[in-house]
């Protein structure tokens, strides 16, 4: 049985075929572009098919999104999409059931089977890119709270005199830790005009600076993920989206700085891990979602 999962992000749309182990068959990206929605849709019908038979569809994106009817009401990346019937869309052209989520809870569900194996009942997956995201799982099943919006990890309050943070608040996680905040912290330690990756290739190559990038980083995602085991005391935690590829610049600190915050008998529970996939994440976990 073949599943498809779509990703749909500001800059790319990534389109994965998957056995229904999670296992990828074939992988595809396409530039979003500024068309119109309709026109996009049209693009990713083209690429589906190519994609022989399959059994189910699952669209992952960011934003606010109605999952029970299958549409993005909106998307932060996505300017011109309002309101878009994802669903009655493809179901429409292709005669396959389809399913539409947060892009967060995509990738939670997909690390839950894929990292975790389903063994790890209460898990939570945190994306750490340009925004920090979160999804959460709850006895084996995706907790989406009493309107749909749970697991913004990225707008947890860390700071209440903080910096300004996308979302209109003061002093969030993502305010500090996203891909802004990132280079914001840099610019304050002379690195300007730089990226998240640039900084950790610096760092990695022995510059102070940078190093005390990924240290701040580090902390400031422990005090997160410190709330988190508290209120939560999942199994299993996993980070995925493109920041968690600096892993090996933030483990260390990341745990001196946990041990400090959670308590202890749920940070020994806890397996903390990067996950193994995580650029695939949440195609992935869209298409496992949609198997019904
Ligand atoms: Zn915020």
């Amino acid at each position: 049985m073949k599943l498809v999962g779509i990703d749909i992000g500001g800059t790319k749309i990534l389109i994965v075929l998957i056995d229904s182990s999670g296992i990828l068959k074939k992988r595809i990206e396409i530039p979003t572009t500024d068309a119109t929605p309709l026109i996009v849709c049209g693009r990713i019908l083209e690429q589906l098919k190519l994609l022989g038979s399959f059994e189910s569809i699952g669209i992952g994106s960011a934003g606010d999104i109605d999952n029970k009817n299958g549409i993005l009401r909106y998307s932060p990346n996505l300017y011109k999409w309002k309101n878009v019937k994802l669903k009655q869309y493809f179901e429409k052209k292709l005669t396959v059931p389809t399913v539409v989520d947060n892009d967060a809870n995509c990738a939670a569900y997909g690390s839950y089977i894929v990292d975790g194996k389903k063994k790890y009942k209460n898990f939570i997956t945190v994306t750490l890119g340009t925004g920090i995201g979160g999804g959460i799982i709850i006895n084996g099943k995706l907790f989406r709270g009493s309107t749909g919006s749970a697991g913004e990890i990225g707008h947890m309050t860390i700071n209440p005199d903080g910096p300004k943070c996308s979302c209109g608040n003061r002093g969030c996680l993502e305010a500090y830790i996203g891909a802004k905040g990132i280079i914001k912290t840099a610019a304050k330690m002379g690195l300007k005009n730089i990226t998240p990756a640039i900084i950790a290739d610096k760092a990695r190559k022995g510059n102070r600076q940078a190093i005390m990038v990924y240290k701040k980083f580090s902390e400031y995602l422990a005090v997160g993920i410190g709330n988190l085991i508290n209120i939560f005391n999942p199994d299993m935690l996993t980070f995925s989206g493109g920041v968690s590829n600096n892993w090996d610049l933030i483990e260390k600190r990341f745990f001196d700085e946990l041990k400090k915050r959670a308590f202890k008998t749920p940070l020994e529970h806890i397996k903390i891990i990067k996950s193994k996939n995580p650029e695939n994440l949440g195609a992935i976990g869209a298409a496992l979602l949609s198997k019904r």
